[in-house]
């Protein structure tokens, strides 16, 4: 059927307020983000603050968190703690075991980069972006609940302008890197 210009108009008006035009990726980052689902994973006192987010205080399950036992059920794991040289193949392990597209967030100056350890320790790993790609870091000793909350938000921003393909590719040159460096 062919419209007359005033239908044409109606058609157009009617599309843009009832139909949302969108890609697979904004609809899968949209329905990822407001469900990040974390690996419980403290190796040192930052757990503390971390484990206090998650209690009725600071209710970090409103942004949709729900903290997994299973890395095969977490696409997000938050790094609290010191990583040891000898914890280094477990965290790298545990990484490779959750499903793609996942997440890092790095929390507090001994993930981050040694933190007091750097100096004379042999055990420390300086960094865990050695390990595993980092996507957000929280400086501090150790940070509050509130920095672990930006974090999210910052976060939620990157995963809403993510690349499934990306991020996947990512993935596989950490893997890469890890192999060829341990
Ligand atoms: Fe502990 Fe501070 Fe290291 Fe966090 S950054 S693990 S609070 S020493």
């Amino acid at each position: 059927k062919i419209l007359n210009p005033i239908n044409r108009t109606q058609v157009t008006q009617d599309l843009s307020e009832n139909v949302i035009l969108t890609t697979v990726d904004d609809l899968y980052n949209w329905a990822r983000l407001s469900s990040l689902w974390p690996l419980l994973y403290g190796t040192a006192c930052c757990f503390i603050e971390f484990a206090a987010l998650i209690g009725a205080r600071f209710d970090f399950d409103r942004f949709g968190l729900v903290p997994r036992s299973s890395p095969r059920q977490a696409d997000l794991i938050i790094t609290a703690g010191t990583i040891t040289m000898k914890m280094a193949p477990a965290l790298v392990r545990l990484y490779e075991e959750m499903p793609e597209p996942k997440y890092v967030i790095a929390m507090g100056a001994c993930t981050i980069t040694g933190g007091m350890f750097s100096v004379d320790s042999t055990t420390a790993v300086r960094g865990v972006d050695k390990l595993i790609p980092v996507d957000v870091y929280i400086p501090g000793c150790p940070p509050r609940p509130e920095a672990i909350i930006d974090a999210i938000i910052k976060l939620r921003k990157k995963i809403a302008n993510d690349s499934i393909q990306d991020r996947a590719a990512l993935t596989q040159q950490t893997h890469r890197y890890y192999s060829t460096t341990h």
